[in-house]
């Protein structure tokens, strides 16, 4: 392990919307960004250019999460010589349907996006931090792998999945403290949502407006630098009341 002095984010899936809003809060909390996205180049330069305004280093690192393959020629060296402080699983994407008109491939891309690819990234970057012995791992899972959600069965077997593994995980790395949790948004504003009917959405949702990055940012970086720490395995809600 080399001398490391400077604190390290590693956010995968950071280009736009909720990823983008955690990579620029763990900056001003003074990290600097390995910041990963799939092959939006334009939205991925303007983040770093954000981060580096505030005064941080920022490295782009492009690759399919879904590729076991890729995401070990991506991060395999970098991850032999430096150990993250921190990990953010935030890549994800939907392909909404009913279950009876589902494609195999709206299945599989999810699935390989959202749960494999949490599996390709966090196999490396968890033997780092076993070798560190330290660490903050932050999934983002969503609400409808808490209570699901129709047209979403194959996002939100995803969603649970990475909870469980979320769990399975926090069992086996405590001891060597390496925290790990779950943040579950419900309706954010990003592209992700640009469709959904407000006016169906609204009355579900007890603060009556939808979520924004920000909103999803602030946990996350709680828990990722709070000194006092003592949440572990946990799944936190960010939903303005949709489900508890
Ligand atoms: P966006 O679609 O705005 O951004 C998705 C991010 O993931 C981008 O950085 C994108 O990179 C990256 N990404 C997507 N597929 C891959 C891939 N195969 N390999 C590598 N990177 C990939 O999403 P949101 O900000 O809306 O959502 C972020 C996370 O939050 C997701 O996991 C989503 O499921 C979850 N979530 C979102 C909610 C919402 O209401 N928006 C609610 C609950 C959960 P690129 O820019 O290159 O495409």
């Amino acid at each position: 392990m080399s001398n490391q002095t400077k604190q390290i984010a590693l956010i995968v899936g950071g280009s736009r919307g909720i990823g983008r809003a955690i990579a620029l809060k763990l900056a001003k909390s003074g990290f600097d960004i390995w910041l990963t996205y799939k092959g939006n180049h334009e939205a991925a330069n303007k983040v770093k250019a954000e981060i580096e305004s505030a005064g941080r280093a920022c490295e782009l690192i492009p690759f399919d999460v879904s590729s076991f393959e890729e995401t070990e020629a991506a991060l395999g060296a970098r991850l032999e010589n430096i150990s993250p402080d921190v990990f953010v699983y935030n890549s994800g994407i939907s392909r909404d349907n009913l279950l009876m008109w589902m494609t195999k491939e709206e299945w599989g891309s999810v699935l390989s996006t959202n749960l494999n690819g949490f599996f390709n990234v966090a196999r490396a970057v968890v033997f780092a931090m076993l070798k560190a012995k330290k660490g903050r791992i932050v999934v983002i899972s969503s609400v409808s792998g808490q209570i699901g959600q129709a047209g979403q069965v194959n996002y939100s077997a995803s969603k649970a999945g990475l909870i469980g593994a979320v769990k399975a995980l926090a069992r086996e790395v405590g001891r060597k403290k390496i925290f790990v949790n779950v943040v579950a948004p419900g309706f954010i504003e990003t592209e992700m949502t640009e469709k959904i009917p407000k006016d169906q959405v609204l009355p579900l949702i007890p603060l009556n407006r939808l979520g924004n990055p920000d909103d999803v940012a602030s946990v996350v970086n709680f828990l990722c630098t709070e000194e006092h720490m003592y949440i572990h395995g946990q799944v936190i809600g960010v939903n303005g009341g949709l489900a508890m």
